[in-house]
């Protein structure tokens, strides 16, 4: 009787399976498996991962171990060390030092490992690869703009801090995993290659770097930068961002019972005497920015600036009208941010249209142009 053997392309594949499982140095004795100090869930999440994971996981010695400087190594794990090409301090790598509003502390951190933190941090790893790309070179610029122009003012010796309100968000490891959960390694990923795509490019104008703003969603239009600092910036000029009404959140009502917004407003302006009472009675708009969004406002008498008025009651925009009934006010907002300089969502609708990075940088920052550092 004839003997079926399997045939000569399937044998020749498992060996060649072997052999590459052998060059890679995975382990194939008991004992070999026994040596490894990464359990073995933990290599199984990595296998489908490009080949160099594989190499970092089961070729501990050629890592190079991080710095104790370094940010990362706090709560780096085996799969964290991919990080490690951004985020080890070396000679040719440009470093920041960074104020970690989180853990009160300073460290010093690579650009590129601080940059991927504040894409993390700063805009939804979801997004198109393309609008992460261009929110990285955002994130760079800003960092870069921010160390040559004196560091943060809020905490001696630091470049930036991470007080998304004063400088830039920033998101630690721990933090992503929490944020990410099960999809931490594919948001690593996206957010891990847009930073490598891009890196040391900076967004210049006139071969000055540009103090990068951007927001989550314009609402339509951005804003001019005059309207909302008082100084006009070439770059940053009013553009339309369309496509914007289908996102979530375009338009959001916020209602405040009358004793609600007087006891916020109170708390921001303590001398205009505003109650429950008085505060329906005491608000009134004054004027508008050319796109729309309210520019001044009256509160008791007093003239404020809109976005001091959008702080107290913690309003998504200054875009905004409002409506009232007995007992209470409700504020119809669009968009979200102060609207200056590239809109988040904007930029993710931009990308997924087919438009690069470089189309929507240049898009949101008007006459800028890319430069390698
Ligand atoms: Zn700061």
């Amino acid at each position: 009787m004839k003997r079926n053997y399997p045939p000569v392309w399937l044998s020749a594949l498992i060996l060649a399976i072997l052999l590459l499982w052998r060059i890679l140095g995975a382990p194939i004795t008991s004992q070999q498996f026994s040596d490894l100090d990464t359990p073995f869930w933990q290599a199984r999440i990595l296998l489908p991962s490009r080949i160099n994971r594989v190499l970092i996981l089961w070729m501990p010695a050629t890592i190079q171990e991080p710095t104790p400087q370094t940010l990362m190594d706090e709560s780096m794990d085996a799969d964290d060390r991919e990080l490690a090409r951004f985020t080890d301090i070396t000679d040719d790598q440009a470093t920041l030092m960074v104020y970690l509003a989180q853990e009160s502390k300073l460290v010093e951190m690579t650009l590129e490992g601080y940059v991927c933190g504040v894409l993390a941090a700063e805009m939804p790893a979801a997004y198109h690869q393309d609008a992460l790309k261009a929110q990285a070179v955002a994130a760079r610029t800003r960092a870069i703009y921010q160390l040559q122009s004196g560091g943060c003012s809020e905490h001696e010796g630091a470049d930036i801090c991470t007080n998304s309100s004063h400088c830039q968000g920033y998101a630690t490891l721990t933090e992503c995993h929490s944020m990410w959960g099960n999809e931490y390694e594919m948001y690593k990923e996206r957010v891990t290659s847009a930073v490598s795509a891009t890196v040391d490019e900076l967004l210049t104008y006139n071969d000055q770097l540009i103090m990068v703003m951007y927001h989550a969603m314009s609402g339509g239009t951005t804003e001019a930068a005059q309207t909302v600092f008082s100084s006009s910036v070439p770059y940053l000029v009013s553009v339309s961002s369309s496509g914007e009404e289908s996102a979530r959140g375009f338009y959001t009502d916020s209602t405040f019972t009358f004793g609600e917004a007087a006891e916020l407003l109170a708390k921001q302006f303590p001398t205009f005497g505003i109650t429950a009472d008085t505060v329906q009675q005491s608000l009134l708009i004054g004027e508008y920015t050319p796109t729309g969004r309210i520019r001044n406002m009256l509160l008791g008498g007093h003239e404020i600036l809109a976005t001091d008025f959008r702080k107290a009651l913690g309003l998504r925009s200054t875009w905004f009208s409002l409506s009232t009934d007995s007992a209470s006010i409700t504020f119809h907002q669009r968009g979200y941010g102060h609207g200056v300089g590239m809109s988040q969502v904007g930029a993710n609708i931009m990308a997924a249209n087919g438009s690069t990075y470089r189309e929507i940088l240049a898009h949101y920052y008007s006459g800028t142009v890319i430069e390698k550092q």
